[in-house]
């Protein structure tokens, strides 16, 4: 059988390989560069955590495959974040501390010489949110010493967190806010920048050697949890003997096999493909509105605002239906599809329109897509988790499970 071909290797290609590979296909990831899930930051939620069920709960399948990579906690948890809050999240990477596991108590936060963390001032702000003062939680600022050598303080997190990979280093971490808790008297945790370990989470290693429950704040872009994933999913694929090739897909022909011609190199034959190159920020959508055409005339032509990165059959849509020509050569507005400025803004929204097995619609049976690249789902990482084992589940059963789809014939 030829292989089943991934393209994107986030969240959502990841859950998809795995699967369908676990289902016995033979599988082909390809992937151009970090994306959203490897810029993310440690928390996972089914619904963006504003919208307050984020203890949404995956299902079984999806979720016993996200346990074998070993990276996360998926039960809801209360993670402090490095913008001073608060927030619920339906789990985290195991680096981060779950705030929410105490009723009372302090929790210790050192202050060190980072100019990426100020201690004083988040121990102040976790202690002021509302959350705290119900569950009767304190944040207390200790000076402590967590950088061993001076250029440390120009390390960007993700560094940082490289080097407690080492043991030796972490047990000088754990010596450091010992003698820091030896200073503060009774704490319930200890909560660090995002330093915990690139190639696992390190937090476990650490807790055990201080004593306490130890782990991470959430951070905001690019943190160590980013660099986490990547590791585990290179993990997960070589165990799973998943083949990966860097590199950028530029179209998929709906040819018998199906063709997935690359930017560079020999065309690759494939039985079905899955379409898991994210949204916005991992380059599945682009933003690409008529009057970026030329920079001083007036458009040739309206076309809808967003296209995809990849040339495939299917197409965009929000709400259920494909995406409207502008009636402006001058395209619309950009805050007019845009959050804050817009409620539900076609922004969150657009995406390849798919049936309830991830099958592009409008494309031939052996074309699925999930994660950001879908429409009208949440831009959430568990719901491209999910989605990914979802479409990897579907195409199982299409080639192996004797299910009569016609891989190669367009469906409506
Ligand atoms: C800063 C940030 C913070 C976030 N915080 C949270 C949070 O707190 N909670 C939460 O649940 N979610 C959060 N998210 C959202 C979540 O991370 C994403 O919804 C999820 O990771 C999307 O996964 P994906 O696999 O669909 O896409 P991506 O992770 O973007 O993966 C797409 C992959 O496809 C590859 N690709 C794209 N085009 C091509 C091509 N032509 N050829 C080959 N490869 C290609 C890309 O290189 C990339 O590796 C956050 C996202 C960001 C950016």
């Amino acid at each position: 059988m030829k292989p089943v071909v991934v393209v994107g290797a986030g969240a959502a290609g990841l859950g998809a390989a795995l699967r369908l590979a676990h289902g016995g296909c033979p599988v082909q990831v390809i992937d151009g560069a970090a994306g959203a899930t490897a810029l993310s930051c440690g928390a996972v939620d089914v619904t963006p955590w504003e919208d307050g069920d984020a203890g949404e709960r995956v299902e079984d399948e999806a979720l016993q495959l996200l346990e074998g990579l070993g990276l996360h906690r998926v039960a809801g948890a209360l993670l402090a974040t490095t913008a001073g809050i608060l927030r619920g999240a339906g789990g985290a990477d195991r680096a981060l501390l779950d705030v929410g596991a105490w009723r009372g108590g302090t929790v210790l936060v050192p202050r060190t010489d980072h100019p990426g963390w100020d201690g004083g001032v988040l121990a102040r702000s976790w202690s002021d949110t509302e959350t705290a003062r119900a569950r009767g939680l304190t944040f207390t600022a200790v000076d402590a010493t967590l950088l061993r050598f001076r250029e440390e303080r120009a390390l960007c997190d993700a560094d940082i967190a490289a080097r407690h990979d080492d043991a030796a280093r972490l047990g000088w971490l754990a010596e450091r806010l010992r003698e820091a808790l030896a200073r503060h008297g009774r704490c319930v945790g200890v909560i660090l920048p995002p330093w915990l370990g690139v190639e696992a989470p390190r937090a476990e290693a650490l807790s055990e050697r201080v004593g306490l429950p130890c782990g991470e704040a959430l951070s905001a872009l690019a943190s160590a949890a980013g660099r986490r994933f990547e590791f585990a999913r290179d993990r997960a694929l070589a165990r799973a003997g998943v083949s990966v090739r860097r590199g950028w897909v530029r179209r998929v022909v709906a040819s018998s096999p199906w063709t997935v011609e690359l930017e560079d190199g020999e065309p690759l034959a494939a039985s079905a493909v899955v379409l898991a190159a994210g949204g916005l920020v991992g380059g599945g959508i682009a933003y690409d509105p008529s009057e970026a055409q030329v920079a001083s005339e007036v458009p040739a032509q309206a076309r809808p605002v967003f296209r995809t990165g990849i040339e495939a059959p299917g197409m965009l849509g929000a709400g259920g239906r494909p995406l409207e020509l502008p009636g402006s050569l001058f395209g619309v507005p950009p805050e007019s599809i845009a959050w804050p400025f817009a409620r539900d803004p076609l922004m969150d929204r657009v995406g390849l329109l798919v049936d309830g097995a991830m099958r592009v619609k409008g494309a031939p049976g052996g074309l699925l897509a999930c994660g950001d690249l879908v429409a009208d789902r949440p831009r959430t990482w568990l719901e491209a988790w999910r989605s990914g084992v979802r479409a990897g589940n579907a195409l199982c059963g299409m080639l192996l499970g004797g299910e009569d789809v016609d891989l190669h014939d367009a469906r409506g």
